[in-house]
């Protein structure tokens, strides 16, 4: 294959930032005049991501090409700038049900089908495939989980044979070196253990990233290098940083692109993160703070972390903060608090401005819409995304159009005003309970209409954003509705499905049934999430 890999598998434990370590190489490759593209790996059954509670398995990330994939397929699309396809996270459930498809259909020529080889023969298929498809120089291969753990070692399994069958791969490992509290000491013997496991199922990393509270010193740097095989200037220091973003620079500094480019035998150029450089710069410096309120039902989930879960609306407020040199203060809200007691919405005049994100169920609907109306009346900057919009349109028809109990009937089937209402196509797959990949997803364009504030912020007549839902605002409510002034300021190409809506006498109240947050970047913001922090500047 054409296509060089570079993998990164993790050890010691999870959640050390193993994506932003994919996504910081991917981005330092690109910038030395390679197409490079990234896979992500995850060892679960599920075909995709789109049947995991988000709260639990973090956000789906939606791509344009419909896919509902793993959150760090938003990290190397806003690190790497570039639109990535379905067939970029690879799970064990997709491998198995080919296999067990081609089984089915007699292609394995009355052999027994086996886990070894046949798995990984199907991993290494659909690396190529998806390397060849993307006409990449460079792949990025992130294994999901760690080391040691029985779900991923048949990908592993893949990876090192890929290498012995003479394709051209560098093993990354980045694993986490504790500062335990009682000794104040960073502790390798950790990543020492997950190296060895690495060396006993027949890889030896080429560079060890050494995750941990503080920059590495010499001494564990020696350390690691000499009980993890690999020599010193292999071992790269990883310390917390306050920004992401800063990652690959730090990883410049210590000239791991060309470490990497030389073990593949190829020359590398200087000074090609300049660029991104300037714009760490920019993050740095931003001054006033803007304070945004995410408008959820938060205290259902216990302890998970919401950072996860509405990844690309975080990202997504702070690329549109620091592009209008502000620092974003993000503070969750918890909608329920709203139905219990009115007088609690006076809280959210200490916002600049909030955000109804997605979401499903009925669970702490009516609060939020409690907070869209009050945000209405007392004119606080608005931003609704998919179900944000439906409960906005909802709030409009109650309290402005007189539809008392209007609602959703994903919320209550026999409302008498059902102004969201499922999509014709969806009503069969619900009733033959085909949840899987069978929303209204991927990127699909709308027309927007003249002299609107959603077009004056993207500057264009037709955009497309990604979608992720089943219902959609009723056709049969629409002419009523805007009679009272809400503005459906872009609609489908073919004018049924509603697709932006705003109000044009309000500091800014916009909401869109898309996920703009997918296509934010940290150089270029979505433009809704622009205009949503200059209203807040401007307040
Ligand atoms: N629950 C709504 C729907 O399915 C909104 C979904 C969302 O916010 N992603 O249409």
């Amino acid at each position: 294959m054409h296509t060089k890999l570079i993998v990164v598998t993790g050890g010691v434990l999870s959640g050390v930032g193993k994506g932003t370590v994919t996504a910081s190489i991917a981005r330092l490759i690109k910038n030395q005049g390679f197409k490079v593209t990234a896979i992500k790996i995850d060892p679960y059954i599920n075909i995709d991501a789109g049947t995991m509670r988000p709260t639990e398995h973090g956000e789906v990330f939606v791509t344009d090409d419909g896919g509902e994939t793993d959150q760090d397929l938003g990290t190397y699309e806003r690190f790497l700038s570039e639109d990535l396809l379905k067939d970029q996270n690879i799970t064990t459930g997709q491998v198995y049900e080919t296999v067990i498809h081609k089984e089915r259909n007699l292609e394995y020529d009355g052999k027994c089908v086996e886990v070894i080889p046949h798995i990984p023969q199907e991993i290494k298929r659909r690396i190529n495939s998806t390397c060849e498809a993307h006409k990449a120089d460079f792949c990025m291969i992130e294994v999901g989980g760690t080391i040691g753990d029985y779900q991923n070692v048949l990908f592993l399994e893949a990876l090192r044979q890929m290498r012995l069958e003479g394709d051209a791969v560098v093993f990354v490992h980045v694993g986490y070196l504790p500062i335990p509290n009682n000794l104040g000491e960073m502790k390798t013997k950790p990543m020492q253990r997950s190296v060895r496991d690495l060396n006993s199922i027949g890889i030896q990393p080429d560079f060890i990233v050494s995750r941990s509270s503080r920059p590495l010193d010499d001494v564990r740097k020696q350390k690691i290098s000499l009980f993890c095989n690999v020599k010193p200037e292999e071992v790269i220091s990883a310390p917390d940083v306050k920004y992401i973003y800063e990652v690959p620079l730090l990883f410049e500094e210590q000239t791991i692109c060309s470490k990497i480019l030389a073990k593949f035998g190829m020359k590398y150029k200087q000074g090609t993160m300049s660029e991104w450089k300037k714009m760490v710069d920019r993050i740095k410096s931003a001054e006033k703070e803007v304070k945004i309120g995410i408008i959820g039902k938060y205290f259902d989930i216990g302890d998970f972390t919401l950072e996860d879960s509405y990844i690309s609306v975080i990202e997504s407020i702070k690329h549109a903060c620091w592009h209008n040199n502000a620092k974003p203060n993000i503070v969750w809200v918890d909608s329920k608090q709203f139905e219990k007691d009115e007088k609690s919405l006076s809280k959210l005049d200490e916002f600049d401005g909030i955000i109804v994100p997605g979401g499903f169920g009925s669970s702490g609907v009516e609060g939020k819409m409690k907070a869209i109306g009050y945000a209405r009346q007392k004119k606080i900057p608005f931003l609704g995304l998919c179900y944000g919009m439906q409960l906005a349109v909802i709030e409009f028809a109650r309290s402005v159009c007189r539809m008392e109990g209007a609602n959703s009937t994903e919320i209550n089937k026999s409302t008498k005003y059902p102004v969201i209402d499922i999509l014709p196509e969806q009503k069969k797959i619900i009733e033959e309970s085909h949840y899987g990949g069978t929303m209204r997803l991927g990127g699909y364009k709308a027309v927007l209409k003249k002299n609107t504030i959603v077009h004056k912020l993207y500057g264009k007549d037709e955009v497309s954003e990604r979608h992720r839902h089943r219902y959609e605002v009723n056709p049969d409510y629409i002419q009523k509705i805007e009679e009272k002034g809400l503005v459906f300021s872009g609609r489908s190409p073919n004018g049924v499905l509603m697709e932006f809506i705003e109000l044009p006498d309000h500091p800014y109240f916009v909401a869109t049934q898309a996920h703009p947050e997918f296509k934010s970047r940290p150089d270029m913001p979505a433009p809704l999430f622009n205009g949503l922090i200059k209203a807040c500047l401007k307040k």
